[in-house]
């Protein structure tokens, strides 16, 4: 199905994401015949002459970070670049001007994304200039779309809302959460829903605990400014880690629509047990790396990165647990774990079931594996599911084995980057993908209380060597339940 004719209106149009991301998903887009012909997307930066020179930035990125450039030409030439400083209240109207050209030129019917691929210290005056100079005066649907970070903190974000709520409604925001757009988070809904084998299993019955784990091998690389006043917690936490967690806790939704599915996510949310101030050690852990190898090569700790102070007291590594008191959690640990400079990239999801009530295959010692359901997000990408079965030949003993769906090997090809997705679903104006507000607000109302212990202590940094699996406090953090984690499942 391909979108509806648009414009879009693209803040930060020389920026890492739009080069990086936005650019190669597009034409991705395009190139699969998703994009209306109908369509026209106008730059906005600073640092750009003019078309010319834009069409050359975008053809470079695609060339650069896409996978195919077949149509680049065409596709080019449906991209208009206006140099603006998003400060400058006077060239709105130039801006307006040009948007409504196009519009007509294109028969766009008035319909239009905003993108802010900028600083979230813009998207209020952006927002305020787009109502007040006409932009969002339109026949056809407006919406804006916005990138992490959400605020600080509850209040900033509840003021940061407030003021795009002055130009745009609930249901016009499109606040993105990239893990959200990949393939194997979407994932999450359709193993539970579709499978008559585990939705039956999915509770405090068979479950005995969840495991969700980001790591990555990076380091801060040259994010350091906006990392070290944000830290893993504010960073990956507050969003992608709660993300998850509520897809994997929430009750089926009645139907597959935005309103049902965000509604039965934030129930979760509101389930989630609050922290008292008091219980932060007990189900917070953090650390911050140390020098290490990685790769053969030796790396820098935390404190000695370009633009990180000696004596920060940032998290690059958090673990938690999480508990969702209703009738099918309750009991239930969610673990999650996110760190820079781990021993390796991984995004995954660990459901470990409950042991069976006796062993009958027991000698000497042995053990049988509890049955782990593995939802691979990234790098690779699929599910394996942990099985006890018959040794061979005469003797009754058992060996755990793995039952293994890998999409890459399936499909032969990677799947379409998370961006593409979501870009697609906003053009056609499908926001299940994207956070609601209520959701932003319950998951900072939960991270501040720990945040601002934490800012009130010293962390005892740095606590984790470069390319280890993080700090010894996250093994505890589990062991003291009984549990360890699955890292090399
Ligand atoms: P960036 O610093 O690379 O780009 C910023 C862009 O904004 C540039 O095009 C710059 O010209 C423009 N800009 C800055 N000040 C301006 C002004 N006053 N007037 C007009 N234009 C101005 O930033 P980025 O890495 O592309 O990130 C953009 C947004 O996406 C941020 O909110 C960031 O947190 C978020 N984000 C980025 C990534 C990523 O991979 N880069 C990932 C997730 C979220």
């Amino acid at each position: 199905q391909k979108t509806p004719a648009s414009l879009i209106l693209l803040f930060g149009a020389t920026g890492d994401l739009a080069k990086r991301k936005l650019y190669p998903s597009l034409y991705n887009l395009f190139e699969k015949g998703l994009l209306s012909d109908r369509f026209a997307v106008v730059g906005v930066a600073r640092r750009l002459k003019g078309n010319e020179d834009f069409r050359n930035w975008v053809k470079d990125s695609i060339m650069t970070f896409g996978e195919r450039s077949d149509q680049l030409e065409e596709f080019i030439s449906h991209f208009y670049y206006q140099s603006h400083d998003v400060s400058d209240s006077s060239s709105y109207t130039q801006l307006k001007q040009l948007v409504d050209r196009l519009d007509e030129q294109y028969r766009l019917e008035g319909n239009r994304i905003f993108y802010l691929a900028m600083s979230p210290e813009f998207f209020g005056t952006v927002a305020g200039h787009l109502k007040a100079d006409g932009l969002t005066e339109t026949n056809g649907f407006k919406r804006l779309v916005i990138e992490k970070p959400f605020g600080h903190d509850l209040q900033s974000a509840i003021e940061l809302n407030n003021e795009i709520r002055k130009a745009f409604l609930e249901e016009e925001i499109y606040r993105i959460d990239h893990y959200l757009g990949k393939e194997m988070v979407q994932n999450i809904e359709v193993i539970r829903f579709a499978n008559a084998i585990f939705e039956p299993l999915w509770n405090n019955r068979y479950i005995s605990n969840i495991q969700v784990t980001s790591s990555e091998i990076l380091g801060v690389e040259d994010r350091a400014r906006y990392y070290d006043k944000n830290g893993a917690l504010r960073d990956m936490v507050q969003n992608h880690m709660m993300q998850i967690v509520s897809l994997l806790a929430m009750e089926p939704p009645i139907r597959l629509t935005t309103d049902e599915i965000r509604s039965e996510k934030v129930k979760v949310l509101r389930a989630l047990r609050a922290i008292k101030p008091e219980e932060v050690h007990q189900f917070f852990v953090r650390g911050q790396y140390d020098q290490g190898m990685i790769n053969g090569k030796e790396v820098p700790a935390y404190r000695d990165e370009l633009n990180v102070s000696p004596d920060s007291n940032t998290e690059t590594f958090v673990a938690g647990k999480l508990l969702i008191d209703n009738f099918r959690w309750a009991g239930v640990p969610f673990y999650i774990r996110t760190g820079k400079r781990m021993r390796k990239k991984s995004t995954k999801i660990v459901v470990q079931f409950k042991d069976i009530p006796m062993n009958l295959y027991y000698k000497n010692g042995s053990h049988l594996n509890p049955n782990l359901l593995v939802i691979n997000v990234q790098p690779e990408e699929g599910i394996t599911l942990h099985l006890n079965v018959k040794k061979t030949g005469q003797i009754m003993e058992t060996t755990p084995i793995k039952l293994n769906f890998s999409t890459n090997s399936i499909d032969g090809m990677n799947t379409p980057e998370a961006y593409e997705k979501l870009l697609y679903d906003c053009l056609r104006g499908d926001a299940t993908n994207f956070t609601h507000w209520d959701e932003v607000a319950l998951s900072w109302k939960f991270i501040d209380t720990i945040s601002t212990v934490w800012e009130q202590e010293k962390g005892d940094f740095p606590n984790y060597q470069a390319g280890s699996t993080g700090p010894k406090c996250s093994d505890e953090l589990l062991a003291k339940d009984g549990f360890c984690w699955w890292s090399d499942t």
